[in-house]
C-alpha cells in the first residue's frame, strides 16, 4: 500500500471501523485510491446515492444524497464526465439536466422495479383516454415516461407537487403505495387504475380531490410489514421507526416518521433517540451508523435492492477507465422530460 492509499485507508477506517471488516476495507481502499486518481486525471464528478455500500459511499464521491439532490449537483457541476453511482433512471435524470456531460452508469444492469412498471406506451394510452387529468410522475421512471408527464415529483415533494396543481383529480404514477401515502397526507381519496389502465365507472366523492394511482411497487419497500415494526418495538420499546413513503400505507402509519432518504438522514441527525429502525435499503442504515457511531441501527438486511447492489467500487473503476456505460437520452425525449423535471425543481 503506497502512502496515498494508506492515508485513504486510515480515513475510511476511522469512519467505517464498526461497519466494514478490516480485510475488506484494505481491499476497497486500494480500489478507491485508483478511482480517485483517475477521477482527477479525467476531471470527472462522482455522485453516489444514499443506498451505495459504505466503502464506496465514504471514499470516492464528490457528493452523496438522494436522486434529486444528485441531479441538481450534476446540473451545477459543469464537468465533462459524471459517474453516477446509482440506478439507470437517476443517471438519465443527470444526463437530462446536464446534457453536455458524458454521464456514466457503472453497471448496465442497475434498473428499478418501479421504473420498469410503466412504459411510455402505457402513459400515452392513459393521456389519450383521460386528456384532462394532469400527470405527475415519480422521478423513479425512465426518461420517455417523464417526457409525457406534466410534472415530476420525488418522495420528498410529492405532496407539494399534488397541491400545486389545484386539480380535482391527478394521476400520481407509478408507485401505488407512494400515491396512497400522499393521498393520506394531503387529505385526498386514493383510486387505482385497473390493469388495462382504466378508471372505475364511479369515482368516490372527495371534497379535497382524488389521487389516481398505478400498480407499480418498489420490490424492496413493498416487503416491509407492520410485524417488522411490532417485533422491533417489542424488543426495543425506545426505537424510532422511519419508513420510506414507498412502503405500504399501514407500515407508514405505524412508523414514527416517513420521508425520503435525505429526510430520514436529517431526522436521525436531529433526533434525541438512540435507536432507529430504518425501513429502507439496508446499506443506508450502515451509512447512517458510520456517521453516528453512538447510535444503534436495527436493520432488516434480508431485503436488499438488487439494482443498487449492482454498483460496486470495482465496476466504478472500470466505468471510469473505459468510460462505460454511457447514458444517452435522445433530444426529443430529453427536452420535454427536462421541462417536467424543472417544474418539479421549481416547486422545491
Ligand atoms: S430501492 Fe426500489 S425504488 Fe429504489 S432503485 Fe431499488 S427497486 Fe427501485
Amino acid at each position: 500500500m503506497n502512502q496515498h492509499t494508506q492515508r485513504l485507508y486510515q480515513q475510511m477506517k476511522k469512519r467505517l471501523d464498526k461497519v466494514v471488516p478490516d480485510a475488506e476495507l484494505r481491499l476497497k481502499a486500494e480500489i478507491a485510491a485508483e478511482i480517485l486518481k483517475l477521477k482527477k486525471e479525467k476531471n470527472a464528478l462522482i455522485l453516489a446515492h444514499n443506498y451505495m455500500e459504505p466503502a464506496l459511499f465514504y471514499s470516492i464521491p464528490d457528493y452523496c444524497g438522494d436522486s434529486l439532490d444528485l441531479s441538481r449537483r450534476a446540473a451545477a457541476a459543469g464537468k465533462p464526465i459524471i459517474v453516477f453511482c446509482g440506478v439507470r433512471f437517476m443517471a438519465e435524470t443527470a444526463k437530462i439536466l446536464s446534457p453536455a456531460s458524458k454521464v456514466l452508469l457503472p453497471s448496465p444492469r442497475a434498473g428499478c422495479s418501479l421504473a420498469e412498471s410503466i412504459s411510455a406506451d402505457d402513459l400515452r394510452a392513459l393521456r389519450r383516454r383521460y386528456p384532462d387529468i394532469p400527470v405527475i410522475t415519480y422521478v423513479n421512471t425512465y426518461a420517455d415516461v417523464k417526457a409525457l408527464s406534466d410534472v415530476c415529483c420525488t418522495s420528498g415533494n410529492a405532496a407539494a407537487v399534488v397541491e400545486s396543481l389545484h386539480a380535482p383529480r391527478v394521476f400520481l404514477l407509478p408507485d401505488a403505495f407512494l400515491a396512497a401515502n400522499i393521498a393520506a397526507e394531503t387529505g385526498r381519496r386514493i383510486v387505482y387504475l385497473d390493469r388495462d389502465g382504466r378508471l372505475p365507472d364511479h369515482l368516490p366523492e372527495s371534497p379535497n380531490g382524488i389521487i389516481i394511482g398505478w400498480h407499480g411497487k418498489c420490490e424492496v419497500h413493498e416487503r416491509f410489514t407492520t410485524s417488522d415494526i411490532e417485533n422491533a418495538r417489542r424488543q426495543f420499546p425506545d426505537v424510532a421507526v422511519l419508513a420510506h413513503p414507498e412502503c405500504p400505507p399501514e407500515v407508514v402509519a405505524a412508523s414514527d416518521f416517513s420521508g425520503g432518504t435525505n429526510a430520514m438522514i436529517r431526522y436521525v441527525d436531529s433526533s434525541p433517540a438512540r435507536r432507529f429502525l430504518l425501513l429502507t435499503e439496508c446499506a443506508m442504515a450502515d451509512n447512517v451508523l458510520a456517521a453516528h457511531p453512538d447510535r444503534e441501527m436495527i436493520r432488516i438486511c434480508s431485503l436488499r435492492c438488487p439494482h443498487m447492489n449492482e454498483i460496486t467500487l470495482e465496476d466504478t473503476l472500470e466505468a471510469l477507465r473505459r468510460e462505460q456505460y454511457e447514458i444517452q437520452v435522445p433530444q426529443p425525449i430529453a427536452d420535454p422530460a427536462r421541462l417536467a423535471l424543472e417544474k418539479m425543481i421549481a416547486i422545491g
